[in-house]
C-alpha cells in the first residue's frame, strides 16, 4: 500500500504543457503577404518616393517582373546615369549600387540587402592595384566594373564584359595595359584584340565552376541548340579550342544573338537569371539554362519582401566618400564615353 505523504511516481506518459499562446507564435512564424500584396505596395511606393528600381539580368524573375529596368553592367550604369528619379532601388549586388551611388551623389541609392556582395569584386583591392601599377611605371589600369569604388577610383578606365573590346582596342598601342579582375574575360579580350595585357588572377566563383563537361552534357540533350557563352565562364577557354570560330556574348548580346538566329533552341551559359530575362524578350523560343546550379547567391537575396522594406523605410543606403567618388567617376566616366 502506498504512503499518502510520500510523493507520486512520475508516470511514464509524457507531459504535454498545454501552450499558452498559439504554436505560431512560440515559433515567431508569421503570414507572409501575398505577392499581389507586395507588388501592390511596391507601386505605391515606388510613386509615392519618385523611386526607380534598376534590376540586373540576374535577379529572380518576380524582381526582374517589377523593375522599370532590367539589363546588364553597363545598361544599369547608363539607366542610372540618366534617371531623374529621387531615389535609385538597385537590385543587384553592392558594386552596381555603388556605381549607382558614384554617378549620382545628389539622389538615393538603396540596396535592399547589403549582404548582396560579389565575389569576383572581392578578389581585388585599392591596395593590389597601387601595388601592382608601381611595378608597371605607364601602364593604364582597366577594371571590370565588377570592382569596389576604392578600386575604380585608382583606376584609369572601367569596363563591362559588353564593351571590353572596346575600351581596350581605344587604348593607345605600345602602352602596356594591366587587365583586372577577371581572368576569363581577360583572356576574351586578347583573343579578340590580339593586344598582350597583364592580367588579374580572379574569377566568379559562378562563372568559374561552369565546366566544359556542363555545356556538352546540355549539348548532347538539345542536339539542335546553339551555344550562348558569356566570357566570365571557365569553360570558355576549352570550349574555343574545340569550336575556334564561336561567339562569345555579354548579357545583352545573347539577346541579339536569340532575336536574329535562326535557332529555335538556346543553351544559355551563364548565371541562371538570364534564362527568365532572354524568355522575357524572346518570348518565341526555347532558353535551357547550362546547369542548375549555375546561381549567384549574392543576386538572390534581393526579394519583393526587402525591395518592400527598403523603399517603406529608405534603407539600407549605399554612400561612397567624396573623394573616393571623384576619383573612380573618371574611369567610369571614360567606359560610357567608349561604348
Ligand atoms: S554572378 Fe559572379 S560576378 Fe556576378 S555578382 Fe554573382 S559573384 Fe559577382
Amino acid at each position: 500500500m502506498s504512503n499518502p505523504t510520500e510523493p507520486t511516481p512520475p508516470s511514464s506518459a509524457p507531459v504535454v504543457p498545454r501552450p499558452q499562446v498559439p504554436h505560431r507564435d512560440l515559433l515567431q512564424l508569421t503570414v507572409l503577404p501575398d505577392e499581389a500584396e507586395l507588388r501592390a505596395d511596391i507601386v505605391r511606393l515606388r510613386a509615392e518616393n519618385n523611386a526607380v528600381i534598376l534590376a540586373h539580368n540576374y535577379q529572380r524573375p518576380e524582381v526582374q517582373g517589377i523593375a522599370d529596368f532590367v539589363g546588364d553592367s553597363l545598361g544599369l550604369s547608363r539607366m542610372a546615369a540618366r534617371t531623374d528619379a529621387d531615389v535609385i532601388v538597385f537590385a543587384g549586388v553592392h558594386f552596381m549600387a555603388e556605381t549607382a551611388a558614384i554617378l549620382n551623389p545628389e539622389k538615393t541609392v538603396l540596396l535592399p540587402d547589403l549582404r548582396a556582395g560579389c565575389s569576383l569584386a572581392d578578389t581585388v583591392t585599392a591596395q593590389g592595384i597601387r601595388d601592382w601599377k608601381a611595378k608597371n611605371p605607364g601602364g593604364l589600369v582597366v577594371t571590370y566594373v565588377n570592382t569596389t569604388a576604392d578600386v575604380k577610383a585608382v583606376s584609369d578606365y572601367c569596363c563591362t564584359s559588353g564593351n571590353a573590346v572596346q575600351i581596350v582596342q581605344s587604348l593607345p598601342e605600345g602602352v602596356p595595359i594591366l587587365f583586372a579582375p577577371d581572368r576569363f574575360l581577360a583572356a576574351h579580350v586578347i583573343r579578340e584584340t590580339g593586344r598582350q595585357m597583364d592580367v588579374w588572377d580572379g574569377a566568379c566563383h559562378v562563372h568559374e565552376a561552369i565546366r566544359p563537361e556542363d555545356v556538352q552534357g546540355q549539348q548532347a540533350a538539345y542536339p539542335d541548340a546553339e551555344l550562348l557563352i558569356h566570357p566570365e565562364c571557365g569553360c570558355s577557354s576549352r570550349i574555343l579550342s574545340a569550336i575556334p570560330d564561336l561567339q562569345l556574348y555579354s548579357t545583352e548580346g545573347m539577346i541579339g544573338r536569340a532575336k536574329t538566329s535562326a535557332a529555335q533552341e538556346f543553351i544559355v551559359v551563364t548565371e541562371t537569371g538570364m534564362v527568365t530575362r532572354l524568355e522575357h524578350d524572346v518570348p518565341d523560343k526555347t532558353f535551357i539554362p547550362v546547369s542548375r546550379t549555375a546561381c549567384c547567391e549574392y543576386m538572390k537575396m534581393i526579394t519583393l519582401e526587402n525591395i518592400r522594406d527598403s523603399l517603406l523605410n529608405l534603407q539600407p543606403r549605399v554612400t561612397v566618400p567624396e573623394d573616393i567618388r571623384a576619383q573612380a567617376l573618371k574611369p567610369i566616366e571614360r567606359m560610357l564615353a567608349i561604348g
